[in-house]
């Protein structure tokens, strides 16, 4: 089959290699044919992190197939079932998990859901959902990301009627707007591309701020009468838009740090802010099962519209072309078929 191999930083190639064979009885072989790229894939690949599993790899974990084979223990798949796998398939029982804190699941089983930017890949049936017939395999491999914007949108605590800012509108950025109209939300959204912001407003943002142009503190301001953000989201791993953000925060708000910061950082902190304005400061990353549920429902009811988020559709043989898009920023999500 054909695979795409990171070798090492910016060193992706697409060779023939064999395809996976199932390992173990729960799992399933599955065609890959479609899987997104994420920011988190192009750590390795810009440097900024190292892969914990070595050179060379296939990267990607938002994928979707159907069905080829299945092992003698699965039960409620068969080949023709178009899937999406859940890779954060985590234990249930440990006590990150009895606590609800599923992203620290102590026994997740990341690496068994094997595949990505490749012709083939193998997943634990545990692991898998079935992709409605409504719902194309494009869109289903939005599950991951969606998911994760699911949980960070729980943790911010959208009340009925807020004014809620989103600083960075990038494929994340956009889902994170999109679920806070949900939550019946007024949302603002703050970047400095300029085709990003109207994307934001194509998808119901009631304001955009160009932050190249504006300060999107004093903006926030002018919006709410003085009074600021009721929840903030950084959907951008900047420093400066995490200052902000606490900034822009009204009495009583909430603030999610929800883009990690690479390489780490440190920003000032003025603790009377958190103090006199009693706002909540709060992180999230990764999801729980109900959060990749909630997901594919929102995409099955076109309540959260992914396909507005593809900016270049690519086959196999063009993954590092669509890597070099998503590290300079020149388009939003990038979806490689193959
Ligand atoms: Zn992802
Ligand atoms: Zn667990």
């Amino acid at each position: 089959m054909k695979a795409a191999l990171l070798y090492g930083v910016g060193d992706l190639r697409v060779e023939e290699i064999d395809p996976p064979v199932l390992s173990h009885p729960d799992e399933v072989l599955v065609r890959i044919h479609a899987c997104g790229i994420c920011p988190s894939d192009l750590r390795a690949y810009t440097g900024v992190s190292t892969p914990h599993r070595g050179w060379p790899y296939t990267p990607g974990h938002e994928w979707a197939g159907e069905v080829v084979s299945v092992g003698a223990e699965v039960e409620g798949f068969a080949p023709g079932d178009r899937v999406v796998p859940n890779p954060m398939l985590v234990c249930g029982t440990c006590y990150n998990c009895i606590r609800g804190l599923y992203s620290f699941c102590e026994n997740l089983q990341r690496g068994r859901i094997r595949g990505g930017f490749a012709q083939f890949g193998t997943a634990p049936a545990a692991s898998l959902h079935k992709v409605p017939p409504a719902v194309s395999y494009r869109q289903a491999s939005f599950g991951e990301p969606l998911a994760c914007c699911v949980a960070g949108s729980k943790q911010s605590r959208i009340g009925f009627g807020a004014d809620v800012v989103i600083l960075g509108a990038g494929q994340i950025g956009l889902m994170h707007l999109q679920l806070a109209r949900l939550s019946g939300a007024r949302v603002i959204v703050s970047d400095v591309i300029p085709e990003r912001l109207q994307k934001a407003e194509a998808l119901g943002a009631h304001a955009v701020i160009d932050a190249g142009l504006r300060d999107p503190v004093q903006v926030v301001q002018e919006l709410t009468a003085g009074r600021g953000a009721d929840v903030v989201i950084v959907a951008v791993g900047v420093p400066k838009a995490e200052q902000q953000a606490l900034d822009m925060a009204g009495v009583g708000a909430t603030i999610n740090f929800f883009a990690g910061t690479y390489p780490p950082t440190s920003i000032p902190l003025d603790p009377n802010r958190i103090h006199y304005r009693q706002i909540s400061l709060t992180g999230s990353h990764d999801y729980g099962p109900i959060d990749f549920r909630d997901a594919l429902r929102f995409i099955e009811l076109r309540a959260v519209d992914v396909d507005a988020l593809v900016s270049h559709d690519l086959p196999l043989e063009r993954t590092k072309e669509g890597f070099d898009i998503v590290a300079e920023r020149k388009g939003l999500k990038v979806s490689i078929h193959m």
